[in-house]
């Protein structure tokens, strides 16, 4: 893997990263696609379309339903879903921490049941590093606890010590994978979780700690759970600083449009986020003024595109009164357009914020798409 950083606009940076499944540039939206598939009726050849670089899946609901075990055979989770870029697999914590139910939680890792059978599972550091070198993902997540963002600071306090002895495991356990000789992936990455709710002294000597063990990369979890917009930027102005600036750095999870701008002006070049084909499988579409809902009456009649300009594959030719119709008739292609838009919407303004960081106009860039889609939006 190699990392490097094309430009730099105050603390926002823009680089090139060089991967065994070809090279991408940050900053960049990873397009989410939970069980390998992109929610909306959505294929990997639209994902191509509309400019997405790296693909999202996660290795909880891969390893409950389906399985790892038969991925493998189809050769990981490129063969099996026919993309040839980039993927990123979430290590399973978030989830096994919100949705998987009656945990427990010990030294060696988590006992669950599936929320999809009920069937007991055991999960811990290895067994998620496993899974994922059986997805043959380019990325691997560490495992991690994601501890509520309001809990007591002792109990943060544990989970995060927890947190750095289970990333040593992740570490080893890599490393060990990477040398077998029938791994998908043996050049699989690895990249480490900062935690720590929104403990500012707790965040910083986590990110001190990791950034120690040399990975590939770091992600900061543990936000968009729950606290204020302005407690998360506090936290990434008081945590990204102390992590390395020569590797990637990865907001998870975040967010809106103005999340990913601010965050952007804080350092932070990878995101991940269900609102792009959440909000559009509801009819709310985003553009330049604001999001739109195209349930709203007032589209009926309206002929124009969802975004005057936008060359997405629902723009480009149908109107939101069409969109609309299909919404109301419940219609897949409604929901497959509206997708389509958003995450089209999302992957161009990533683009643009490559291109104003590269030409040292952020901060002008950045205020003024906030300002057009807050006034858009009144
Ligand atoms: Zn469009």
């Amino acid at each position: 893997m190699k990392y490097e950083i094309k430009a730099v606009d105050n603390r926002a940076k823009s680089a090139t990263m060089e991967t065994v499944h070809g090279t991408v540039e940050t900053p960049l939206f990873m397009n989410v696609g939970t069980v390998a598939a992109i929610k909306g009726a959505v294929s990997t050849d639209d994902l191509k379309e509309i400019g997405c670089q790296v693909e999202l899946s996660n290795t909880y609901h891969l390893h409950v339903r389906t399985g790892d075990k038969l991925i493998k055979e189809f050769g990981g989770l490129h063969e099996f879903m026919h993309w040839d870029r980039p993927i990123l697999t979430d290590s399973g914590g978030f989830q096994v921490f919100s949705l998987a139910k009656l945990r427990k939680i010990k030294e060696e890792g988590v006992a669950f049941n599936s929320h999809i059978d009920g069937r007991k599972i055991f999960m811990g550091p290895e067994e998620s590093m496993q899974i994922q070198s059986n997805l043959g993902s380019t990325i691997a997540m560490a495992f991690d606890e994601c501890p509520p963002a309001l809990a007591e600071r002792k109990y943060i306090e544990e989970s995060v010590a927890r947190t750095t002895r289970w990333l040593q495991r992740c570490k080893v356990e890599m490393d060990r994978l990477n040398s077998l000789e029938d791994t998908i992936n043996k050049e699989q990455l690895l990249f480490g979780i900062n935690q720590g709710g929104i403990i500012d002294d707790i965040r910083i000597s986590h990110a001190k700690a990791i950034s120690e063990m040399n990975l590939d990369g770091y992600a900061i979890g543990g936000l968009a759970v729950g606290e204020s917009h302005e407690e998360m930027y506090h936290i990434l102005d008081v945590t990204v600083e102390h992590l390395p600036k020569d590797k990637p750095t990865y907001l998870m999870g975040v967010g809106t449009p103005i999340n990913i701008l601010e965050a952007v002006d804080r350092g932070v070049d990878f995101f991940d986020c269900v609102y792009p084909s959440r909000n559009g499988r509801h009819g709310h579409v985003y553009t330049n003024c604001g999001k739109l809902n195209l349930f709203n009456k007032k589209y009926e009649l309206d002929k124009r595109p969802i975004e005057e300009g936008c060359n997405c594959p629902a723009c480009r030719s149908y109107s939101r009164g069409y969109i609309r119709h299909l919404l109301k008739a419940n219609e897949m292609l409604g929901m497959r357009l509206c997708v389509l838009h958003n995450l089209y919407f999302y992957n161009t303004m990533m683009s643009e914020i490559r291109t104003a960081i590269r030409e040292n106009r952020y901060t002008e860039y950045k205020n003024n798409k906030i300002r057009t889609m807050l006034e858009g939006s009144k």
